[in-house]
């Protein structure tokens, strides 16, 4: 029920996964934590502030407690009470207690800002270190201190997993490792003052189902706890605080959305093939296990991205050989017999191993991330092929490299492969010798060079999500620039058409898996231009194919030959958008 007494607010963002749902709002503290504002105090000051910085201490002790018995309530792993317990114990640790204390005192400091130059002294002692361990336990001291200070200011701090009633989650920020976290049946939907559709988290969400709308600047300052806000992820309209007659047509529009995925349904067992018979095979993109089973409703013929990454996040170590093999062997015989493409390690960029400390790089995009962390990570590369190996014999399973962008460091990534299978031969383990290898398109360098790449591989993947990143120079998480994610940009259709073009020249395969492929008119043009397997989000896969199923491959060819000539993106778009009422037109809106 709307309270009257509140003002209606509606905003626009960026919606990034479809689906409507009105409920209630809950504000969760995930942003970065301010900056400690510096206050110089009163002589006479200084005790009050020491016993405000105690009285936080104990604040965060309570709440560790609890959250410690609930876990154990629930039963979950040693592993996570494992962090809560090394939490508690920096809680008692004398240095942190002490030496905030005498800042407070002797620098006359609030204890806000003496608790971060105690945590920025640490954190540079810890930095120095060589030792992984100790590495791993700085990052704990500053989960801790973050609370602490959250504490000091009077705010919040929760996860995801820690919200009990159906909600639309609104958050300033949320990373991928907590839209992992999140179940479809509690977090009805979720809103972010940050954000751009390609953002994992958003990939998350359309993964998950979970209608979303990020990029909208002030939500956190306009939304309060338990408003009724109405979540269009279609179109990113945000309704807070609703009259009941929106909220009625709202409800229509939401009941004549369902329909309109239900009866899609009917494409389901249909072959994903153009009136003259071209053959487009349809995947499924996953991030975790849980999402096969929407995958295979949806008629997925394969994993065409598996982003493996996701294995290495919410945990405070790494996953063993084992955790791997275990998790690789599950997903292919679920698929069976479709493929599965596994691709390797892609962390960095907007994605960070949650136990290790983030390297602190100023483009962190363009830096140490995928097959570049990988390559210099040799063991944890090494344990996850190997996984990948031990795995393949159990079904069909590919490997693809992330973010290649040269020859040699493709020829490195298959070197440290060949070293795995000699390894493992020694060793007496099963596994596939002819491993099918791809990597992956997503950096111009690879792109303008893909008649060299496909020489030496047996599939290639487009990923339009960096590679227009890196192409148009637009940062994916950043809403300020999403107005030029343009994947109808004449620069993007020339890219994509050289690649698909030298892969076909060479009879390899060439899948796109970045998002413009679960698009429907985006879809139209990469069927044109020569691509022959799509892979997507379970909610995708019926739409492209009715998409495919409506147009000849000679139409698609048609119609990109056309769109070749338009100066701009607009352009494009209406070409496109005067073709495609009687294909695909999703009526729903109406
Ligand atoms: C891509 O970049 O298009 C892609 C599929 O990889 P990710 O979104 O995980 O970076
Ligand atoms: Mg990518």
């Amino acid at each position: 029920m709307t309270d009257s007494r509140k003002q209606v607010v509606l905003m626009k963002g960026i919606g990034v996964s479809s689906g409507i749902v009105i409920g209630q709002v809950y504000v969760l503290e995930r942003g970065k934590i301010e900056p400690a504002q510096f206050c110089y105090l009163d002589a006479s000051e200084t005790e009050s502030e020491i016993e405000r910085f105690k009285n936080a201490m104990r604040a965060s002790r309570d709440q560790l407690m609890r959250i410690k018995q609930r876990m154990e309530k629930d039963g979950k792993g040693k592993e996570h009470i494992r962090i809560i317990d090394a939490h508690l114990m920096i809680l008692k640790d004398n240095m942190l207690i002490n030496d905030t204390v005498k800042v407070i005192r002797e620098q006359k400091v609030n204890a806000e800002w003496a608790l971060k130059t105690v945590l920025n002294d640490l954190m540079e002692y810890f930095e120095k270190m060589e030792d992984q361990y100790l590495k791993e336990r700085a990052m704990d001291i500053e989960h801790l201190v973050n609370r602490v200070l959250l504490n000091l200011m009077g705010r919040k701090h929760e996860s995801v997993s820690s919200i009990q009633e159906p909600s639309v989650v609104v958050a300033h920020d949320l990373a991928p490792s907590d839209t992992a976290q999140m179940t479809k049946g509690t977090v009805l939907g979720f809103l972010t003052d940050v954000g751009g559709k390609t953002s994992h988290t958003a990939i998350m969400a359309r993964s998950l189902e979970i209608p979303a709308v990020v990029g909208l600047e002030s939500i956190t300052r306009k939304a309060e706890g338990g408003d009724t806000v109405i979540v269009d992820g279609t179109t990113g309209t945000v309704i807070l605080n609703p009259s009941e007659s929106v909220i009625e047509v709202y409800k229509r529009r939401r009941e004549r959305y369902e329909n309109y995925g239900k009866a899609l349904f009917h494409y389901k067992d249909l072959p994903s093939e153009t009136t003259d018979g071209r053959r487009v095979r349809l995947m499924g993109n996953m991030e975790i296990v849980e999402e096969i089973d929407g995958l295979i409703e949806h008629g997925a013929e394969g994993i065409g991205l598996y982003r493996t990454e996701f294995l290495y996040l919410n945990r405070k170590d790494l996953p063993t050989e084992d955790e791997h093999v275990k998790a690789y062997r599950q997903v292919a015989k679920k698929m069976a017999p479709h493929p599965v493409v596994i691709r390797t390690l892609d962390i960095g960029g907007d994605k960070f191993l949650s136990h290790m400390a983030a390297p602190k790089e100023i483009n962190p995009a363009m830096g140490l991330r995928a097959i570049r962390f990988c390559l210099k990570n040799i063991d944890i590369f090494k344990t996850q092929l190997r996984g990948i190996l031990r795995a393949s014999a159990h079904g069909d399973i590919k490997v693809m490299f992330p973010m290649i962008s040269g020859i040699e460091e493709l020829r490195r990534a298959r070197q440290i492969l060949e070293e795995c299978k000699r390894e493992l031969k020694g060793e007496g383990k099963a596994f596939n010798p002819d491993i099918e290898v791809g990597v992956m398109i997503e950096v111009p360098s690879a792109a303008m060079i893909a008649d060299l790449i496909v020489k030496e591989v047996k599939f290639i993947s487009i990923g339009t999500n960096d590679l227009l990143q890196y192409s148009l120079a637009i940062d994916r998480v950043n809403e300020h620039v999403a107005y030029l994610y343009e994947p109808f940009h004449p620069a993007v259709l020339r890219i994509i058409k050289s690649v698909a073009e030298a892969a076909n020249k060479a009879s390899v395969s060439v899948s796109v898996c970045g998002e413009m492929a679960g698009e429907p008119e985006y879809a139209l043009i990469l069927l044109g231009f020569g691509v022959d397997q799509l892979s997507m989000n379970a909610y995708s896969i019926l739409r492209v194919k009715r998409l495919i199923r409506s147009i000849s491959h000679a139409e698609a060819r048609k119609i990109c030959k056309s769109i070749l000539g338009f100066a701009t993106a607009k352009e494009v778009e209406g070409f496109i958008n005067s073709k495609l009422p009687g294909l695909y037109k999703e009526e729903f809106w109406s």
